[in-house]
């Protein structure tokens, strides 16, 4: 199933490029979402902070990296401060650090070709605006930087504010859009919008092949926030890896 569908989309998006003009999207899937319009998911993000466009076949997102939430990062005194006392905070806040980041990707992810992993530093752009990084700290188990994570799962530092643990601030056990990873492919909550429970056909990497809220009962591969407990955190690692969409 899985060979058949990459085959269509490739075969789909390669009549798109030379019938452009096609008016006929009844039976496709990929025509509205290869290079001429953004994805609607993208609706969904914090416009404050991004600025989202096409360039050719890519998708450039960029960001501030300032998230439209509350956090203890914010700092005493900023309206969005939020004081968590149990947080082993680093010395950084938003406002003095350098938050922001700008990822390109293809608008059409590449499904057929191997995996990759993930590295450090920024995997993905959050609908909040702010940065989404793996299961890693510093090249070691993220448990040892754990009790620096704020209420949402994330922390400063080095570098941008980032997740690396289901973002509470805006997906809750609920089917919500978390972001866009590097890879082109869109990260959701730990739910699916398309039966609205957890999914039961997950790969290695979270993903598989439904419809969501943002593709007009079109289905498309997707990743969601795997349903296990992380470590010691009593949370969700937002993502592990490894890409499927490179
Ligand atoms: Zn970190
Ligand atoms: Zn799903």
């Amino acid at each position: 199933m899985k060979i058949t569908f990459k085959f269509l989309s490739f075969t789909v998006f390669s009549l798109a490029a030379f019938m452009a003009c096609s008016s006929d999207d009844s039976t496709s899937q990929d025509d509205d979402e290869a290079v001429t319009e953004l994805h609607a998911a993208f609706a969904a993000f914090n416009s404050d902070a991004t600025t989202i466009y096409l360039d050719g076949s890519n998708v450039v997102i960029e960001t501030t990296g300032l998230p439209n939430h509350e956090s203890v990062y914010w700092g005493v005194g900023n309206a969005l401060y939020r004081d968590e006392p149990t947080v082993q905070v680093t010395p950084s806040i938003m406002s003095s650090n350098n938050n922001a980041t700008t990822i390109t990707v293809d608008a059409t992810p590449n499904l057929s070709g191997s995996t990759v992993a993930t590295q450090l530093n920024t995997i993905g752009i959050a609908v909040s605006g702010a940065s989404i990084f793996n299961d890693q700290e510093g090249g070691g188990a993220l448990d040892q930087a754990a009790g620096s994570l704020d209420w949402t799962g994330a922390h400063i530092g080095p570098g941008v504010y980032h997740y690396h643990l289901e973002p509470k601030a805006f997906t809750d056990d609920d089917e919500n859009l978390v972001g866009i990873l590097l890879d082109g492919v869109f990260l959701y909550g730990r739910k699916c919008n398309s039966t609205g429970t957890y999914p039961t056909d997950l790969d290695a990497s979270g993903g598989h092949t439904t419809t969501t809220q943002y593709t007009i009962g079109d289905e498309e591969y997707h990743y969601h926030i795997i349903n296990e407990l992380y470590s010691n955190t009593g949370s969700y690692i937002a993502f592990a890896g490894p890409y499927q969409g490179y």
